[in-house]
């Protein structure tokens, strides 16, 4: 299972200075030949918008949340497989009990089914 996105690692780029103190800087995310985000400094205006940004550690922590989001997507893909090896010959297709849905696997492939952009 594979899920076609810019190919990472991505990393973080900071604008015009320190995404903490500087009201001119973005946060920037990407792979070094393409941007995948952008992030807007508290401060900045959103052209169009009502929203308000985040506060600037909410705004670091969502870039770092980003740019880690491909090995993320790795590590589920990887658990998925782990927990397919542990099921094999035992004729089932996940841990679920009566409740469909809840097990570990069944969120793992949920998330990785959201990520690829099926709701
Ligand atoms: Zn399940």
């Amino acid at each position: 299972m594979s899920v076609q996105h810019t190919p990472g690692p991505w990393k973080l780029t900071v604008t015009g200075g320190d995404v903490m103190t500087r009201g001119e800087s973005d946060v920037l995310v990407g792979n070094g030949e393409l941007w995948i985000a952008r992030l807007f400094h508290p401060d900045s205006h959103v052209p169009g918008t009502t929203s308000l940004a985040p506060p600037p550690d909410q705004v670091k922590a969502n870039a770092f949340l980003i740019k880690v989001a491909p090995d993320l997507l790795a590590m589920c893909e990887e658990a998925v497989t782990a927990f397919e090896n542990l099921l094999r010959g035992s004729g089932k297709a996940c841990y679920c009990g009566v409740e469909k849905g809840a097990c570990t696997l069944c969120k793992l492939r949920a998330a990785i089914a959201r990520a690829g952009g099926q709701s």
